[in-house]
């Protein structure tokens, strides 16, 4: 399958790379001069558990698409806040039937996508993959991950089905979901609970989960996403999210990560993704009358974050 991986920093490297090597006709774009320069030279370097592969990708930036091209499917993996503006970069790459897949965390990324892509074309999920960069041109991962994703449009379950297939060839462990935007609000959950805590803490999970008082924070913060998503005909189990969002503790498996927020902002001195996770919450609970106090001071306490480390 002809492919182009929108946004090929850490994740979008793995995708690439695990999609490049099962044969597919692989494209990766990004405007990251350093990154492109290494990929160029040396081929994407990409570690998995602790192996280093390198393959000989082709990288180029949106503005180097060649007016001859499309893809079949086009993956976007920018961060929440770049999506708008790498799809409308990414246009000449796209055709009237490119379908596009979204697994960035957050909510609502479809409604961004809508303005680029026609509905039917749109396919959107989450991943466990996990993935970061170590170095401009090199990527690396740890452990097993999987995909779930699903149609924006009815109908379209058979592509959505296709979809599922190419990425498994490419052990990408991908599955059809009927009930996607659970999947996605189970995992906001956690992104929306150890994200943000973790990072004004500067803890782990594990050791914030040590704290006499994270229950009740992650049980507020889970009730209020449940209380939005009902509003949404997503029915969030509020028992079942919460045990979800703390086996993050578990420090024989997870429990001893920062969550990408943390790296980005603490470590990397990134903008994060809080407006597309809690503050998405806050803003789709102002739109339906629900009260979202936690996510609200949670979104303005990280953007303090981010104008005190980025001033
Ligand atoms: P990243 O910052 O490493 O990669 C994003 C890439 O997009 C960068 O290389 C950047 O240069 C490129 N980019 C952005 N806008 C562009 C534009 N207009 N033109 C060209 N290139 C552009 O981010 P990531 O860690 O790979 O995360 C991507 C998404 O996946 C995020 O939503 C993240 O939350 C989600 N996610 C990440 C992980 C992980 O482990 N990294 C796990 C699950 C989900």
């Amino acid at each position: 399958m002809k492919i182009a991986i929108a946004g090929a920093g850490a994740l979008g490297s793995r995708f690439g790379f695990a999609l490049h090597q099962a044969d597919n006709e692989v494209v990766l774009i990004d405007n990251w001069v350093d990154h492109i320069n290494a990929i160029r030279e040396h081929g994407l370097k990409m570690t998995i558990d602790n192996q280093t592969h390198n393959a000989a990708i082709p990288i180029i930036t949106p503005q180097e698409i060649p007016s001859n091209v499309t893809v079949e499917l086009l993956i976007v993996f920018t961060k929440a806040m770049q999506l708008d503006q790498m799809l409308q970069d990414v246009k000449p790459i796209m055709n009237d039937n490119t379908k596009v897949l979204c697994l960035l965390n957050g909510i609502g990324h479809e409604d961004i996508i809508a303005k680029h892509v026609s509905r039917k074309n749109i396919f959107i999920g989450n991943t466990m993959w996990t993935a970061n960069l170590v170095a401009p041109g090199h990527s690396e991962s740890f452990g097993a991950g999987s995909v779930n994703l699903q149609n924006l449009a009815p109908g379209e379950e058979n592509m959505a089905i296709a979809i599922a297939d190419v990425l498994t060839e490419a052990g990408l462990n991908a599955h059809f979901t009927e009930n996607v935007h659970n999947t996605i609000y189970l995992k906001a959950c956690v992104n929306g609970t150890m994200n943000g805590l973790c990072t004004l803490l500067d803890v782990n999970m594990a050791d914030f989960g040590a704290t006499k008082d994270a229950h009740d924070m992650v049980a507020s913060i889970v009730k209020e996403f449940a209380a939005v998503a009902a509003f949404e005909n997503v029915q969030l189990d509020v028992e079942e999210a919460i045990e979800f969002v703390e086996k993050c503790y578990d420090r024989t498996t997870i429990g001893e990560h920062f969550p990408s927020m943390h790296q980005d902002l603490i470590k990397n001195h990134r903008l994060t993704e809080i407006d597309y996770i809690n503050g998405a919450i806050s803003r789709k609970g102002r739109k339906y009358g629900v009260s979202t106090p936690y996510c609200d001071f949670l979104t303005q306490l990280i953007h303090a974050k981010e104008d005190i480390i980025l001033k």
